[in-house]
C-alpha cells in the first residue's frame, strides 16, 4: 500500500516537473529562406527590411538566398542548389529569369509534401510560363499571362468574380497611400485586424489572373484604373503546402507598414504551420492613417 502511494507521488512529481520545463520553453523558431538575386524592382534595398521584419517578433530565422545575376554563366546556376526541406516557408521576393529545372522539380516536391511558401508584390510578375508555380500563387501579372493562364479575379459586392475575358494579365496605377478592406476576418491571418486600414505609399496591382484554384481572398484594394476591388492578400493550398500571397511591397518604403510587416508575419506562420500565433500590434493602421516602422532600427 505504501509503496503504491509513494510511486503515485513520484508519478505526480514528475508530470509537475515535466509540465514546468516545457512552460518555460519558447517555441522554436520557424526557419526561413528569403530568395532574391533578380527582380525589375530595387530587392537589394527590400532584402535589409523583409529580414529583420520577419526576426523582429522573434518567431522566425532568416536566411538569405541569391540566385546568380541575370547573364551569369551556367556553372554559377548548376551550384544554385537551394535546400527547400531545411525550412519551414520559402519567401520569394524574386522576379527574374527561369530557374534550373532541376531546382523547379525539387520546389515543386518541397510544396507539394507540405512545404510553405509566402511571395512578395514582383514575385508574381515571375516565371509566366511555368504551370505549376502559377497554380501555387493562385494569380499574377505580366510574363506573358493573358487568358490562357485563367481567369482575372477580383471581388464584388460579396461575390468573387471569374472573368475569362481576353487581355494580359497585370497593371497598376501611380503609387499612393491606400486602403485595403479585410474580407475573411475570421481567417487565422486576419483574425483581430480592423476591417479596413490604411497602407503606406505602394503599387496597387490589378487584373492579375491566373488559374486560381484553391484561393481565398483575404482582402482587398480599391483601384483607380479598373474602378474594382483588386485582390491584395490572399492563401492558396497546392497539394500539401501552403501559400500566403502578398501583392504589396513595391519598394523598401512600403514595406515599412506596420500592415505590410504584421500581415508578412502572420501570414509566414500560416504558410508554415497553418496556425497564427503572432498578436496584431497596438498601432496596427487603422482607416485614416497609415502607420510605419524602420524594422532596421
Ligand atoms: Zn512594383
Amino acid at each position: 500500500m505504501k509503496t503504491k502511494r509513494t510511486q503515485v507521488t513520484l508519478s505526480v512529481l514528475v508530470c509537475l516537473v515535466t509540465i514546468c520545463m516545457f512552460a518555460g520553453a519558447a517555441p522554436e523558431k520557424l526557419k526561413v529562406l528569403l530568395i532574391d538575386g533578380q527582380n525589375n524592382h530595387n530587392w537589394k534595398s527590400q532584402t535589409p527590411i523583409l529580414k529583420p521584419a520577419l526576426e523582429m517578433c522573434g518567431r522566425f530565422t532568416v536566411d538569405v538566398s541569391t540566385t546568380p545575376a541575370k547573364k551569369a554563366p551556367k556553372a554559377d546556376w548548376d551550384n544554385w542548389k537551394p535546400n527547400f526541406s531545411k525550412y519551414d516557408v520559402i519567401l520569394s521576393n524574386y522576379n527574374g529569369q527561369m530557374w534550373p529545372e532541376s531546382v523547379c522539380k525539387d520546389f515543386e516536391e518541397y510544396m507539394k509534401n507540405g512545404g510553405g511558401l509566402a511571395l512578395t508584390h514582383a514575385a508574381d510578375n515571375a516565371f509566366g510560363k511555368w504551370d505549376e508555380y502559377n497554380k501555387m500563387i493562385g494569380l499574377g501579372g505580366w510574363g506573358g499571362r493573358n487568358e490562357k493562364s485563367g481567369p482575372y479575379v477580383y471581388w464584388n459586392e460579396g461575390e468573387i468574380v471569374r472573368d475569362m475575358k481576353p487581355g494580359g494579365g497585370g497593371t497598376h496605377g501611380a503609387q499612393r497611400e491606400y486602403t485595403i478592406e479585410t474580407r475573411q476576418p475570421n481567417h487565422p491571418i486576419m483574425k483581430g485586424l480592423p476591417t479596413s486600414w490604411m497602407h503606406t505609399r505602394d503599387e496597387l496591382y490589378a487584373n492579375l489572373r491566373g488559374p486560381g484554384e484553391n484561393m481565398t481572398i483575404l482582402a482587398t484594394g480599391l483601384s483607380a484604373k479598373t474602378k474594382k476591388h483588386e485582390p491584395i492578400l490572399l492563401t492558396i493550398t497546392y497539394g500539401e503546402g501552403r501559400v500566403f500571397h502578398d501583392v504589396l511591397g513595391h519598394a523598401d518604403y512600403s514595406m515599412k507598414c506596420v500592415g505590410f510587416i504584421t500581415t508578412l508575419q502572420r501570414g509566414c506562420e500560416w504558410a508554415a504551420t497553418g496556425r497564427v500565433t503572432i498578436p496584431v500590434p497596438e498601432n496596427f493602421p487603422g482607416p485614416s492613417k497609415s502607420v510605419v516602422l524602420d524594422p532596421t532600427e
